[in-house]
This record gives C-alpha cells, sequence and structure tokens, in this order.
C-alpha cells in the first residue's frame, strides 16, 4: 500500500495516510518524525524550535516551509 500525505491524497481523491496536521500537533519543538509519501516524497514532518512546521524532502538534505514544499497547495495545511 502506497501512503499518501494531506495535500497528494486531497488532489488524487485517496485516503490520507499521513495526516500532517496532526503528526505536526503530536510533536514538541525540535522533533521530527519520518514518513514517505509516494505523491509528493515528503519523508519527515518536523516542528522546529521556534514550533514552525518543517518539512523533510527525499533526496534533500535540508527543511523545507510548507510553501515552499506544496507551493500554492499549502493553503490546504491548515498549520
Ligand atoms: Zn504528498
Amino acid at each position: 500500500m502506497a501512503d499518501f500525505c494531506t495535500v497528494c491524497a486531497n488532489d488524487m481523491g485517496f485516503n490520507t495516510n499521513i495526516k500532517i496536521e496532526k503528526e505536526f500537533n503530536k510533536l514538541k519543538n525540535g522533533y521530527f518524525i519520518n514518513c514517505l509519501c509516494e505523491g509528493c516524497t515528503l519523508d519527515a514532518i518536523g516542528k522546529s524550535e521556534t514550533g514552525e512546521l518543517i518539512l523533510g524532502k527525499y533526496e534533500d538534505d535540508r527543511w523545507f516551509t510548507k510553501e515552499e514544499h506544496f507551493k500554492e497547495k499549502a493553503k490546504g495545511i491548515n498549520i
């Protein structure tokens, strides 16, 4: 079974396996979880030391903001 994040699942009409808001809300500042979205290669959801949402992307060795990762579709994430 492929996993899809909130944004990709909404795009394709699939169930969301990787719930970005829910995972983010469970995190303490400075922590992250690993995942792998088959749609956008999102591979980590993190909360920065200052409490901001940060996103990891497969094969990119840095954190992205939701706007950098999802562009205009970042509006679909209520964080
Ligand atoms: Zn995705």
